[in-house]
């Protein structure tokens, strides 16, 4: 539930994918940016064997003039160029830009509908000769390849439900046009009109399902990751992240930071204000967090219940004091007001901090712990306040400067 003014959490964005704008189908801007592309990849292979069967049927185009087709002289030399020189080579060429990964988009696009159109186009074509009775070509045809298309294929349905209605118009036209009894040429256009129907509602299913479960999959990843209640990583995304921070820092000889913050009397805020306030208390200090460690190689996440934790990369004690006694300022200038009991709730944390040029292959539980320890000084000593320390066991070849500051 979002709250008004807020942007919508990642979570929040993808729940409205999944349960709305899949019957739309269409995304926000940049999840269908996404959506397009892993749809793109997974359609590759059907979208190749479509096709490949395509260019097959107008590729043996010769044998069946011989054996089926019969075409009248009249007609016999428009045939082969218009398979094998039309149709052939368009579907052949949407086939191989289907295939090539790297080719540009729109040329892959472009090509796919250039394909479709001649192939549908050609098939409306040798029906039309068939019906003016210069050669054979069975009407059912038609239904299959406007069937094929809009379903196996896995086409953008805003565009293949318009052109499949299309196609499936021409058709009938033609049997209205040119058929010669009203019996044979009604039962065509009862069986295209069902053929589209089906292209049509078929296109659209296969999307939407589609949609949802890309938009599902997604949201069971993001919510792994991301605390639905603040927007910030979880703890099991920060375990992920943390160990490549380490060995970044270490590569790079570069000093991180870890603090874990603790939010003071919050048991009490729960009891006296209502768990709902809580959360809210929860979402205002996710807030505030966002605005603190905020580059490439820092980390910030939800740790439990009303912990969490912060990494810097790359930073002087001095400037780890700094950020550090800020964020205990931006808590405490928090103050939410409870509006039932039109009552201020004065904020504030607890926080434990410890530093390190982290050595190769540093373990990230023993500075965790390490910061808890020093949480819990903090706690000790009144709440309100931070204590940081260098990290057990580290020496460096600067001075330990030993971080008490923060309650006024
Ligand atoms: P201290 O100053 O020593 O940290 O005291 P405290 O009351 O903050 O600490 P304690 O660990 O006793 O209480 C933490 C409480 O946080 C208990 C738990 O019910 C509550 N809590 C944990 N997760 C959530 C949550 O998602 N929402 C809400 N409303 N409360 C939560
Ligand atoms: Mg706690
Ligand atoms: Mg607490």
């Amino acid at each position: 539930m979002a709250i008004r003014g807020e942007r919508m959490s990642e979570l929040e964005q993808l729940e409205r994918a999944r349960k709305v704008d899949a019957y739309r189908l269409r995304f926000a801007a940049e999840l269908e940016e996404e959506f397009r592309r892993s749809h793109r990849a997974r359609y590759r292979y059907p979208r190749l064997a479509l096709f490949a069967i395509g260019a097959l049927g107008f590729g043996l185009a010769p044998l069946f003039l011989e054996l089926l087709w019969l075409p009248r002289e009249t007609i016999r030399p428009l045939l082969l160029p218009l398979a094998m020189g039309v149709v052939l080579p368009a579907v052949t060429l949407a086939g191989l830009l289907t295939a090539t990964r790297r080719a540009p988009r729109l040329l892959v696009e472009s090509a796919q509908s250039a394909g479709i159109v001649a192939f549908w186009g050609g098939v409306l074509l040798l029906r039309y000769f068939a019906l003016r009775g210069e050669m054979n070509f069975p009407p059912e045809m038609l239904g299959v390849v406007v069937v094929a298309v809009s379903v196996f294929g896995g086409f953008d349905s805003r565009r293949v439900i318009p052109a499949a209605l299309a196609f499936s118009a021409l058709g009938i036209f033609l049997e209205v046009r040119y058929a010669t009894s009203f019996a044979q040429g009604g039962s065509t256009i009862l069986s295209l009109s069902y053929m589209g129907l089906i292209a049509v509602a078929g296109s659209y299913t296969h999307e939407l399902l589609s949609r949802i479960a890309w938009a599902t999959a997604r949201y069971a990843y993001a919510s792994a990751r991301s605390d639905p209640l603040t927007g910030l990583p979880t703890r099991a995304e920060f375990n992920r992240l943390l160990p490549r921070v380490l060995a970044q820092a270490a590569r790079e000889q570069r000093l991180v930071a870890v603090a874990l913050l603790d939010v003071d009397h919050f048991k009490r805020i729960n009891d006296t204000q209502g768990h709902l306030f809580g959360d809210q208390v929860l979402r205002r200090i996710g807030g505030v967090l966002q605005q603190i460690a905020r580059r490439p190689l820092d980390l910030r996440a939800r740790y439990g219940g009303e912990e969490f934790v912060l990494v810097w990369y790359d930073i002087t004690p001095l400037e780890f004091e700094h950020q550090v006694s800020n964020l205990l300022y931006m808590i405490r200038e928090t103050t939410l007001e409870n509006p039932r009991l039109r009552q201020e709730i004065p904020l504030s944390a607890s926080i434990g901090g410890i530093w390190l040029v982290p050595p190769p292959g540093q373990e990230a539980e023993p500075l965790l712990q390490d910061a808890d320890q020093r949480l819990y000084e903090a706690k000790h000593a009144g709440r309100d306040c931070a204590r940081l320390q260098a990290a057990e066991h580290y020496r460096p070849h600067e001075h330990v400067v030993r971080g008490e500051f923060g309650r006024r």
